[in-house]
This record gives C-alpha cells, sequence and structure tokens, in this order.
C-alpha cells in the first residue's frame, strides 16, 4: 500500500518559489492542530517525514514532499492559531489562497477536518471559499480513533449537514485515524486512482 520512496524537497514561502517540474501535487491543509502532521506521517509511513507539532507562530512554510518520483505531497501552513497576529494570518491567508487559486498542477485538496469537536465556523468557511473559487477538494476527518464511536459520528454528520446547506452534494469524504493508522489506504487509493 505505501509508496516506493518518498523524500523531502524544500520549503517555500511564495507561490512563484514552488517546484516547476509539472508533476502533479496533493495537498494537506487543516487548522492547527488537526493532525496533519501525524496523517502525512502516516500515509508516508514514516516517522519524522512532516515535523509532528510545530510551534505555533514560527514561519510558515509551504513544504514539498516527492513522492514515487513522480508526484508531490505538499503540507501547507496550519490555519486558525489562536495566538497568531493579525498580521502572520494575513501572511497565511495569502500565501494559502494564492496557492491554491494559481497552482495549476494542483490535482485536488485534502481539507482536514478534527472528527472530536462539532463544526467549527472557521472551518465551514474555508469550505464555502473553496466551493466558490472551484478548488477540487476532498475532506479527511482525523483522530477518528473510535469510528464509528457515537461523539464522532455526530461530529461528522453535523459537519456535513452544515455543508448540505449550501451544496447540493457532499464532497468525498475520509475518516482517518493516524493512532489507529486506519483511513490511509482509502486515500492512497484515491491518489492512484487521480493518478491514474
Ligand atoms: P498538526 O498541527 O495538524 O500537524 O497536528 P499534529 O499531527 O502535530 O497532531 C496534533 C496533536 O493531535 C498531537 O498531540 C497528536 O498526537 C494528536 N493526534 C494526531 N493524530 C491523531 C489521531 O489520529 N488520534 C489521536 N487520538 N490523536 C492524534
Amino acid at each position: 500500500m505505501f509508496f516506493k520512496s518518498k523524500k523531502y524537497v524544500a520549503s517555500y514561502v511564495k507561490l512563484e518559489q514552488c517546484p516547476k517540474t509539472g508533476f502533479p501535487e496533493f495537498a494537506f491543509v487543516g487548522r492547527s492542530n488537526v493532525g496533519k502532521s501525524s496523517l502525512i506521517n502516516y500515509l508516508t509511513n514514516s516517522k519524522q517525514l512532516a515535523k509532528i507539532s510545530r510551534t505555533p507562530g514560527k514561519t510558515q512554510t509551504i513544504n514539498y514532499f516527492l513522492i514515487d518520483e513522480n508526484w508531490y505531497l505538499v503540507d501547507l501552513p496550519g490555519f486558525g492559531f489562536a495566538k497568531v497576529s493579525k498580521k502572520q494570518r494575513g501572511t497565511w491567508d495569502i500565501m494559502i489562497r494564492t496557492y491554491l487559486l494559481n497552482r495549476e498542477t494542483l490535482q485536488c485538496l485534502f481539507l482536514l477536518i478534527d472528527s472530536r469537536i462539532p463544526p467549527q465556523s472557521i472551518d465551514l468557511e474555508f469550505v464555502s471559499w473553496l466551493g466558490k473559487n472551484e478548488i477540487p477538494f476532498v475532506i479527511a476527518f482525523t483522530k477518528a480513533d473510535k469510528y464509528p464511536s457515537k461523539a464522532v459520528k455526530k461530529n461528522i454528520e453535523a459537519f456535513e449537514a452544515e455543508m448540505l446547506k449550501t451544496w447540493d452534494s457532499l464532497p468525498d469524504i475520509f475518516i482517518t485515524s493516524a493512532t489507529k493508522k486506519a483511513g490511509g489506504e482509502d486515500i492512497l487509493k484515491f491518489i492512484g486512482n487521480v493518478m491514474g
């Protein structure tokens, strides 16, 4: 199930710096602490590819990993740090939105949502922005260690219900746990299908 090879390429702060090889890419984004590094490490079967728990407020970068020598996994900086300044938030916004709106090789964005908490407005607002701008995305719920536990199911259903207030249909949804190593196969299969 896992990739034949994976390697860290580099980190960038601007779209213009991102690789120009033309390889397709899949990006991962979510609120800080959503479990993004853990999920990336699980998917790539590595302990430390994405550093777990980066210090909030530290320089945020777009991190590129080359997988199987033919596509990129892109680790986008987390959003929604409670403790960062307005200026840092603005920097995140510009960096990520510029990337998402203009990166032609982006195949699909994985938006990570914490399954252990009820729907958060910051996530829902981001989802509507993605929709308005026609950015292709899927949702990966994280930390669903005990799925289908009642609480997690309730949170996921509530999120879907919020989305269906404005969407005709839901995007593909993955339910994952990095701790339990669950849900990753479906994500890898999805990426494999898009890659053809
Ligand atoms: P990031 O800030 O989004 O990169 O999140 P991290 O991967 O650093 O994880 C944030 C916190 O959530 C850490 O304490 C992780 O141990 C925890 N975490 C991440 N994934 C899981 C998971 O699948 N289950 C549980 N129970 N905790 C997780």
